[in-house]
Parts: structure tokens; C-alpha cells; sequence
């Protein structure tokens, strides 16, 4: 996903600048040696206020993390069964992914503060929550699992500039890859190569016609899910799955076996007691919800407690200011949002927050009820606090100063520190 990119489209829309802001055990004898004294052992110990910081913080506990999902009794099980030999080499790519640095980008000043591999495992995390919360129950399991994997592989290849940048110097992708959803086409094309290269849902003949089905249909969701994190298409989405959610509602309400009190959208309760409504929506609906779930998973952070959020807050200002200062370099105009000299962190938070999250966490707590309001209220809490040092700003003329605390490198930042970071 692309925040500026959406700043830039709504700015060009509305005229007005506004800051940016199945489960089948799979464990073999030496999957199992692996486990030993693992701290992230269990896909159990996860919630939305794990750490991504801490969990994603080496190479070691990453894998850890990707065995509680892929590998480990009562993971989240990919059609075609592959082996764990196989995910492994798929992981390891994936991951290497988030690391490459491109020809025609300076990485001097470029830093991916934000996009990082930190990130890919932070939106990972929080779409199974979501599926836990509530989402599952509209999903198969090859299509729940699939959708884990797309979090997974959403920004793989992410540059670390946006998309508007590389078309506005012409880098080589823009012309590979045309204008349209850019590094959204690249990483979703990257994770669909890498499972061809290690023949992970990939169909063969000796196949059952349903596997070949779950196969086809789970790279399409991979693929779909991932284009649709392009803040560019938010709008269309907000549209398309607003339109989608009631029928979601109306469905729960009428197979769900204990009836509530109120009609609310899947709860954690649904899911946990078994309840799967999956057969009873077309493939394209649940694609729809897929993308609409890692969307909210991608834009998560004005949703976690404040420290993470605030955390994060600070690296996606950053990576912005970064694109900046090269833009300055190299003689153009900054972005919007990417002038370091006049942006207020605190303002763009607060606008972001007014005209993107509100209303995208609103539909998720109306489909997904409790991830939604986990979302919800951390958010509306966060917004006051931002709020407040927005009004600080103004009072004391000073900015609001970024607690610079990035990933670390083998969390996939891939800068250093500048002078007054510390
Ligand atoms: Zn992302």
C-alpha cells in the first residue's frame, strides 16, 4: 500500500490538502527439534498487541513466527499440502524480497523506515487476527490460509519510494510495469513466481478436481488481495465492500445458532464456535472481503495501542521525508507530505485518520465486530492524543519531534542513523 499515493488521489479528488497522514497438523521430527524453546511456539500467542517490533526482530524468531503459522499443528494449512521444505525455501525468498535494493534509487537517503520486512510480518499478524475476531467465518480454510500468505507477500519488492515517484522519474519499473498499482503488480507477480519456484500451489494432474479448484482459486485471492492494498483503489473498495456488508450481516444473523442481542457482524464467538458461512457467498464476494481484510491489516497501525501506533507513525513520516529529501536532491518539488521542513506529523495523523480510517475501521467493526471495535476504539483514543499534540504545536510553535525507533536490520530497515537519531 501506498499513503501518499492516496493523498495524492483525494487531494486531486476533493481539491483539498489534507496531511497524510483447516486446520491440519503438518509437524515433522524436525520441525518439531525446531520448536524447542521457541518463544513464538503457538499461533495461540498472538493478538493485536504483539509486538511486531520485538517478534519480528530477527531473522530467527521470523521463522520461529512463520512455523506457528505454516508449519505447526493447527497452522493455517496452504491446498496441495506442501512440505515444509518447500515453505521454508518460499519463506527465505519472500523475506529476501524486502531486502533488495533497486538500480535508479539512492539508498543513501532512502532508508524503508516503513516498508519493511517488519511490517510484511506486523500485517501478517493482524490479518489472522482479523480472521480470528470474526473474519474467518466467511472464508475456507485454503482461502483463510491464502489470504495469511498474501500479508505476507503484500509490499515484497517495495522500493521504499512510492509509486508516483518512480513514475515521476521514469524508473525502469514504471515502464515495465505501467502506472497503474505499480509496486502492488510487482510484489503480488513476485509471490506468484516464487510459488511456481517451489511448486507450492501449483496444480498437477494426479490431483482431485476440488484441490485443483481450492489451487486456482487461492492464487487468485493471493493476486487480488494484494492489488487491492493500492490506497489508490480505497474509494472503490470502500464502495464496493460497503455495499457487500450487508449482505455479510444478514447472513451471520441468519445462521448463526445462538442469536444475539444485537445484529452484529461476525465476533470472535462465531468463529471460535465453529460457524463457517463461506458456502453460502459467491468466490467474488469472498475475494472481496479477503481484500478488504488485508487492506484494514495494512493500514492497522492508527489502530494498535500508542506506543506501537506512534511508533509506526513516526516510520511512515520518516519514509516519506526520506522521498523528500531525495526529490530536493534531484530537483523536483517534495511530494506532498514528504517536506520535512513543513509537515506536521501530528496534523497528517489527524487527517488520515479523518478521511481514511474512520470510516474503513466503521465498515470492519460493522462486518467483523470485535477486531473491528479493537480497531475502532484504540483509534478514537489515538486520534485525541494527536489531536492534542497538534494543539501543542500551535501553542508552543515547536514541532512535534518523531521518536525515531526503526526496525532492526535483520527486521529489514536498511538505513542508518543520522545525526539527532539516536
Ligand atoms: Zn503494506
Amino acid at each position: 500500500m501506498n499513503f501518499l499515493n492516496y493523498s495524492f488521489y483525494l487531494c486531486n479528488k476533493f481539491v483539498f490538502f489534507f496531511c497524510f497522514l483447516g486446520l491440519v497438523s503438518c509437524v515433522s521430527d524436525s520441525d518439531s527439534n525446531l520448536r524447542t524453546n521457541r518463544k513464538y511456539s503457538s499461533i495461540d500467542s498472538f493478538g493485536f498487541s504483539s509486538n511486531a517490533f520485538e517478534f519480528s526482530n530477527s531473522h530467527k524468531s521470523q521463522l520461529e513466527v512463520f512455523n506457528s503459522f505454516f508449519i505447526d499443528a493447527g497452522c493455517y494449512q496452504l491446498p496441495g499440502n506442501p512440505k515444509a521444505d518447500s515453505l521454508h525455501a518460499f519463506f527465505e525468498d519472500l523475506r529476501e524480497g524486502y531486502f533488495k535494493k533497486d538500480d535508479g534509487i539512492d539508498y543513501s537517503i532512502i532508508r524503508k523506515e516503513y516498508h519493511s520486512f517488519t511490517h510484511a510480518m506486523d500485517v501478517m499478524v493482524t490479518t489472522h487476527m482479523l480472521l480470528e475476531t470474526g473474519g474467518g467465518v466467511y472464508l475456507t480454510p485454503s482461502e483463510r490460509s491464502c489470504l495469511i500468505l498474501s500479508a505476507l507477500g503484500h509490499d515484497a519488492l517495495h522500493t521504499g519510494v512510492n509509486n508516483s515517484f518512480l513514475i515521476q522519474v521514469e524508473h525502469p519499473y514504471f515502464k515495465e510495469t505501467g502506472a497503474e498499482s505499480l509496486q502492488e503488480k510487482r510484489s503480488a507477480n513476485y509471490v506468484l513466481e516464487l510459488l511456481d519456484k517451489h511448486k507450492i500451489l501449483v496444480i498437477n494432474e494426479g490431483m482431485e478436481d476440488l484441490q485443483k479448484k481450492q489451487i486456482k482459486e487461492g492464487r487468485d485471492l493471493i493476486e487480488q488481495s494484494i492489488l487491492w492494498t493500492d490506497m489508490k483503489r480505497h474509494q472503490d473498495q470502500m464502495k464496493e465492500f460497503s455495499e457487500l456488508s450487508d449482505k455479510l450481516v444478514s447472513v451471520i444473523k441468519q445462521h448463526r445458532k445462538k442469536p444475539t442481542q444485537e445484529d452484529i457482524g461476525a465476533a470472535r464467538s462465531d468463529y471460535k464456535n465453529g460457524l463457517n458461512v463461506s458456502s453460502f457467498l459467491s468466490y467474488e464476494s469472498r475475494v472481496l472481503l479477503s481484500s478488504f481484510i488485508l487492506h484494514c491489516a495494512d493500514v492497522s497501525n492508527p489502530g494498535k495501542e500508542w506506543k506501537h501506533s506512534e511508533r509506526w507513525a513516526g516510520l511512515v513520516m520518516n519514509e516519506f521525508f526520506s522521498q523528500g529529501d531525495l526529490e530536493k536532491k534531484l530537483g523536483f518539488k517534495p511530494s506532498m507530505n514528504c517536506d520535512r521542513r513543513t509537515v506536521s506529523v501530528p496534523a497528517c495523523q489527524v487527517g488520515f485518520g479523518k478521511y481514511v480510517i474512520r470510516d474503513l475501521y466503521t465498515l470492519l467493526k460493522k462486518t467483523i465486530h470485535d477486531g473491528g471495535s479493537y480497531l475502532l476504539d484504540n483509534f478514537n483514543s489515538n486520534q485525541k492524543k494527536w489531536k492534542e499534540l497538534q494543539i501543542l504545536e500551535g501553542d508552543t510553535e515547536l514541532p512535534y519531534a518523531i521518536k525515531f525507533s526503526p526496525p532492526t536490520k535483520e527486521g529489514g530497515w536498511m538505513g542508518e542513523l543520522r545525526d539527532g537519531e539516536n
